[in-house]
């Protein structure tokens, strides 16, 4: 059997023209997985025997499923799928196996798709490395002593080392983008309400989007026009916003302008970052854009508006777990497991000093100073975005300050962890599109992302940008060399 193509795009094309069946594609992929896994740790449950009873039923159909059929993929475990274990990485949802799918899952399975398993994440999506995960860290396939970034790690891992071509993050500062950018992927963030949250495990519930990991900015389009599109399950989900992928490739960005918010990027990057995001631009430049210096004033606070927004956010949403307040010791007899857990492992490091700091920053002495001031900068900075889009069509900056750090970096020193996010946690305050792609590696041979921005629903121009950029460059689809050691 010769290699399978590696996009999702040309996977489809083969199994709905039955050169190869769903079935063998799936068999393929676990195998791979079992081969691999032991050493990356990009999932926390595979499920083999479900993901080949839904390929075969695919072979059976008459016509095909739909734009992913007899894809297989991996879901970030913080994404609610039915029957199968959901912990967002937390030993508070050992166990766990939710009665319903979220929006997503049903999408995606309706299309086609085959999900094999369930990937690690930091807990409740908190961190930017996945070793806030309860069960262990993913490792990165481009050199395994470093992360893969978070929270979306396994998710990356899983598409970057070829166990699957396509995987879903989530994105509430940078989960998608920040991960892609150190696995050498492809990684997309929605328009907040473009993409259903119901049944995405809360973080921050006015930042979170749910968005495609993947080899090529085709296949995170493809993806989107699958899980995009109006829910009435999700109150924040937008109706009237179609996205459709193939909304026309173009291979020059003629009179396409794009704005450079020089002054953020003037210290803290490393200098291989730099490089790569300067040649970035040339290359840019190379299919006909403009490239323009924009200020973006209020992005310097970034960090702490997020860092303020999202753990108000999450110490309210995390309130529900709260085993004492909420019940679950009057329900002990049947959450006896669940409740005992709770006791015994609990919230991990992480969680809790969020908890703490999002509380702190609701408490009724604290409101207007913290929070309410955290509200009115987050206006200000996303009508900085809304100023230089009346300049241009995009804004270009690099993912990430550094690339993939080693694991332990930043444990002792939880800021200098967040600090890190100063280039991710822009777009999700301003609400805006966001995609990562491959931009050449660093002289340690890892990855480096660049990042564009769009406007608000414009996801077709965000995309056709990255997408010829993508097709211009040869760092696209390179895959890392240490698994085949
Ligand atoms: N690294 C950021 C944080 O720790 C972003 C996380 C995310 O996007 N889920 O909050």
């Amino acid at each position: 059997m010769p290699d399978l193509p590696h996009t999702a795009a040309a996977l489809r094309a083969v199994v709905a023209d039955r050169t190869v069946s769903a079935e063998e594609v799936c068999r393929q992929t676990l195998e791979r997985i079992a081969a691999l896994d032991g050493r990356l740790h990009a999932f926390l449950h595979v499920d083999a025997d479900r993901a080949l009873d839904r390929a075969r039923a695919l072979d059976r159909l008459k016509v095909p499923a739909g734009p992913l059929h007899g894809v297989p993929i991996a879901l970030k475990d913080n994404v609610i799928t039915r029957d199968m274990p959901t912990t967002a990485g937390s030993h508070l949802l050992d166990g766990h196996r939710p009665l319903y799918n979220a929006t997503v899952v049903d999408r995606l399975e309706r299309a086609g798709a085959v999900i094999v398993g369930k990937t690690v994440c930091d807990e409740f999506a908190m961190g930017s490395s996945t070793e806030h995960c309860a069960f262990g860290p993913a490792r990165n396939p481009w050199a395994l002593d470093r992360v893969p970034g978070g929270s979306s790690g396994g998710s990356a891992v899983a598409v970057a080392a070829g166990l699957v071509p396509i995987a879903l993050g989530s994105d509430t500062g940078g989960s998608i983008r920040q991960p892609a950018a150190f696995c050498g992927i492809v990684g997309l963030k929605p328009t907040y309400g473009r993409v259903s949250r119901y049944g995405l495990i809360a973080f921050a519930s006015s930042l979170d989007q749910i968005g495609p990991l993947a080899h090529s900015v085709d296949d995170a389009a493809l993806v989107l026009s699958v899980i995009g599109g109006h829910d009435p399950l999700d109150a924040t989900s937008a109706a009237g916003q179609p996205f459709e992928a193939a909304g026309g490739r173009r291979d020059d960005l003629r009179g396409v302008r794009i704005g450079v918010p020089r002054a953020l990027l003037e210290t803290g990057v490393a200098a291989d970052v730099t490089a790569a995001f300067d040649a970035a631009l040339g290359v840019l430049t190379d299919l006909g854009a403009t490239i323009v210096t924009i200020d973006l004033p209020h992005s310097r606070f970034a960090v702490p508006v997020y860092y303020l927004v999202a753990t108000a956010e999450a110490s309210s949403n995390l309130a529900r777990y709260d085993g004492v307040r909420y019940g679950v010791r009057a329900a002990a007899d049947s959450l006896g497991a669940m409740y005992d857990r709770t006791r015994s492992a609990g919230f991990g490091a992480e969680v809790k000093r969020r908890i703490m700091l999002g509380t702190y920053a609701l408490s009724a002495g604290y409101y207007d100073a913290y929070y309410r001031k955290a509200q009115q900068v987050r206006t200000l900075i996303a009508r900085d975005f809304d100023t230089a889009f009346d300049a241009v069509d995009l804004v270009a900056l690099p993912t990430t300050p550094t690339t993939a750090f080693r694991f332990g970096a930043h444990l002792d020193d939880p800021l200098s962890m967040y600090v890190a996010d100063v280039f991710t946690v822009s777009a999700p305050l301003a609400g805006l599109p966001a995609v990562s792609v491959p931009a050449g590696l660093s002289s340690e041979h890892l990855p480096i992302g660049l990042q564009l921005v769009g406007r608000a629903w414009d996801e077709a121009g965000l995309l056709r940008a990255a997408g010829a950029y993508e097709r211009r460059t040869p760092w696209a689809g390179r895959r890392p060399r240490v698994l085949d050691a």
